[in-house]
């Protein structure tokens, strides 16, 4: 059996229980063959791979607090440090329901790479809770901010693990978060914190940087593909801070954008988006994040109850920026039945299942990882960790264009990968991403020696 084999059987009997960990585990591992398979023997006595699925450290706690009416409520909270061979532990937090182990690990293990490709010193870890904000006030969600930092703090810091947002943490989850982590340490450890505001710490172009990067990393895929984004027809799903970002700079560029989509539903806007649209994602995310038909309604464009935009409208390309596993294969075979379309984006972190990529590659697909065109939102968070220890700003104007040559250089540097290892650039920048992210890692644990 090869080394990969090995492990993967391992994995698969050990962590049986977490089934998107297990996902994302086999989906790298079988890319980084190329790169193990010719030194198996090197690094099997060093267990390099065994190391590499293994958490470094693994938090779960208990998370109480209450309400406005006085009940107390008990949530879970977690944060995995992956991998920190590379820099400190740097990755998001994630509150919604149906956050678990499985999730925050899968997350953390992306995020090891996802960093690694920014090019910037950053490690992988994540974290998270089963607490949901839909639905609570200012005051509730503070409380449960603090509590969740009171345990957490100890395991974090600027030079250890730097949290920042995810999906359910925004800046008034991380302005709470920062106030009880200064509170407790009595210190103004900027960096041990990140995605804050500006006024205290907090990077400029920010909350665009996971949208603008991806519309980067897109941009200079449509290139090599000898097309044009200017005059493309895009459709994207979810309408949070990353879809936002996304329509923003795509519509910035001269693409259209033409559908969002929300747990009630999808809406096709023919005509595209403009500013105003735009802008109103945002007023409807800051009301009710479960219903994105007020855009439809507002706009006078098409809402589609119950439905997913994937093979349902014409488009160019397919950008989903919602959650995991959105893309599953009933969705690939009507997109490769529609037929206009033949390049998925993926934003959200692993936004396809590994049927549907399978399917959509065999029907020659490019399709682009998660880990690598939404790495914008990290890098910028990286940039703001820079900023707080030198104790200076730089401008939008500045971070912006870090970020478009970040992004340029995680595509090109994925594609190189792939060409170096054999594989056919393009059609292989799942692979390309992962050999690229791996090399940095694997190096540097080999370097590091058995820890
Ligand atoms: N949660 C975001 C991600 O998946 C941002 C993490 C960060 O800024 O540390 O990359």
């Amino acid at each position: 059996m090869s080394y990969v084999d090995e492990v993967l059987a391992q994995v698969e009997a050990r962590d049986a229980n977490e089934p998107l960990f297990l996902q994302t585990v086999r989906e790298v591992l079988n890319s980084l063959r190329p790169m193990i398979e010719p030194n198996e023997e090197k690094y099997r006595r060093i267990a390099l791979l065994e190391r590499l699925v293994e958490p470094e450290k693994t938090v779960i706690f208990r998370v109480p607090w209450v309400d406005d009416k006085g009940v107390a409520h008990v949530n879970r909270g977690y944060r995995v440090q992956f991998n920190s061979a590379i820099g400190p532990y740097k990755g998001g937090l994630r509150f919604a329901k149906n956050v678990t182990l499985d999730t925050i690990k899968f997350l953390a293990f992306e995020q090891c790479f996802k960093n690694s490709l920014t090019t910037l010193p950053i490690g992988g870890g994540k974290g998270g809770s089963d607490f949901d904000p839909i639905g609570k006030s200012d005051d509730e969600v503070m409380r449960f901010c603090q509590s969740f930092m009171t345990e957490l703090y100890r395991y974090i810091g600027a030079n250890t693990d730097s949290p920042a947002g995810d999906m359910g943490v925004g800046a008034r989850e991380i302005g709470f978060l920062y106030g009880q982590y200064k509170r407790i340490t009595g210190n103004f450890e900027a960096a041990a914190v990140t995605g804050k505001s500006p006024e205290y710490g907090g990077s400029l172009g920010r909350p665009t940087a996971t949208g603008f990067g991806a519309v980067y990393y897109a941009e200079e895929l449509i290139k090599t593909l000898g097309r044009d984004i200017k005059g493309a027809t895009i459709a994207i799903s979810g309408f949070g801070q990353v879809a936002w970002g996304v329509a923003m700079k795509a519509t910035q560029l001269g693409a259209k954008v033409v559908t969002i989509s929300g747990p009630d539903g999808y809406v096709y806007d023919k005509e595209g988006m403009n500013d105003e649209k735009v802008d109103f994602l945002l007023t409807m995310r800051a009301t009710d994040p479960m219903h994105c038909k007020p855009y439809a309604d507002k706009f006078g464009a098409e809402f589609h109850e119950g439905e997913k935009p994937w093979g349902k409208v014409k488009a160019d390309y397919y950008m989903p920026c919602a959650m995991q596993n959105d893309v599953r294969i009933e969705d690939a075979k009507r997109m490769q039945e529609e037929g206009t379309c033949n390049v998925l984006i993926e934003v959200a972190n692993m936004p396809t299942t590994q049927e549907a990529i399978d399917f959509l590659r065999e029907n020659g697909w490019v399709v682009a990882p998660s880990k690598a065109v939404n790495a914008g939102g990290v890098a910028v968070s990286a940039m703001e960790m820079a900023q707080d220890a030198s104790k200076y700003y730089w401008t939008e104007a500045e971070v912006e264009e870090k970020l478009h040559a970040i992004m340029k250089d995680i595509f090109n540097s994925s594609l190189k990968a792939a060409n170096k290892f054999g594989l056919d650039g393009v059609n292989c920048l799942i692979e390309g991403a992962n050999l690229a992210a791996a090399d940095k890692i694997v190096t540097s644990m080999v370097a590091q020696g058995i820890v």
